[in-house]
């Protein structure tokens, strides 16, 4: 996919209220501004546990926070303690590690970054390799609840004001659908458990001549399963 010939265009309500929810933490983020530019750490265990919960991610912890500017960076791990290599999963020795750090979805307007310090696993198999962590794909800087953002917004409105009201660059939009349909493209038996609701969207691209159809989890706001093609050929393969 051209990310240059990416374009969308609006299809149904459904995503759109996804979007806004998405953006339904702005309470919390006011707190958080609140508690001052010296760094949240204070507070004790319990704004951990609250960041944890605002985060929504599985297998995270969170580890403290602190304010960079007008920037909340949020210091997390991934729940498990050995290293994982990125291509397979399996463990293996760690060779070395860097501070690394994934963009996430704004808090109450207020950027947000995940900041840890990703290690490199010596994987019997796959030789050298990042680890694996659950909260982004290995190749990215952004998390994956930024990534589906982004990709959701991309159904609503064009790559430019996705762009802007994103704060990212223009190709990036083209990249991150790329490896959001790649992401939910496969065997989507683990996401179908417990789904009782779900929204379906088309995607155009490529000038309108290729489409994408999305199933969207109207109850965790996910993306389950994305296919090439689109009207009810295109969903056969989800049902
Ligand atoms: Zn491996």
């Amino acid at each position: 996919m051209d990310p240059k010939d990416v374009f969308c265009r609006v299809k149904s309500r459904l995503s759109g209220k996804q979007v806004v929810a998405a953006f339904a933490h702005i309470s919390w983020g006011q707190f958080l501004l609140a508690q001052g530019p010296r760094g949240i750490e204070h507070l004790g265990v319990r704004i951990t546990t609250f960041l944890r919960r605002l985060l929504g991610m599985e297998q995270v912890r969170v580890l403290g926070a602190e304010f960079e500017e007008d920037r909340l960076v949020i210091d997390v791990a991934p729940s498990w303690t050995k290293g994982r290599c990125s291509t397979c999963g399996a463990t293996g020795p760690i060779r070395d590690q860097r501070v690394r750090r994934w963009r996430h979805l704004d808090v109450g307007g207020v950027e947000c970054e995940l900041r840890y310090s990703i290690r490199r696993v010596e994987c019997s198999s796959c030789g050298v390799k990042v680890e694996q962590v659950p909260w982004a794909e290995h190749d990215t800087g952004f998390t994956k609840g930024f990534e589906d953002l982004i990709a959701l917004m991309a159904q609503k409105t064009d790559k430019t004001t996705v762009a802007r009201l994103l704060r990212i660059a223009w190709l990036t939009v083209g990249r991150v659908i790329e490896r959001v349909v790649k992401r939910y493209g496969g065997d989507p038996s683990e996401r179908l458990r417990g789904l009782r609701r779900i929204g379906i969207d088309e995607l155009s691209y490529r000038k309108h001549h290729r489409y994408v159809t999305v199933v969207v989890d109207l109850d965790t706001r996910r993306v389950v399963w994305v296919a090439e093609g689109k009207d009810a050929a295109a969903l056969d393969g989800f049902f």
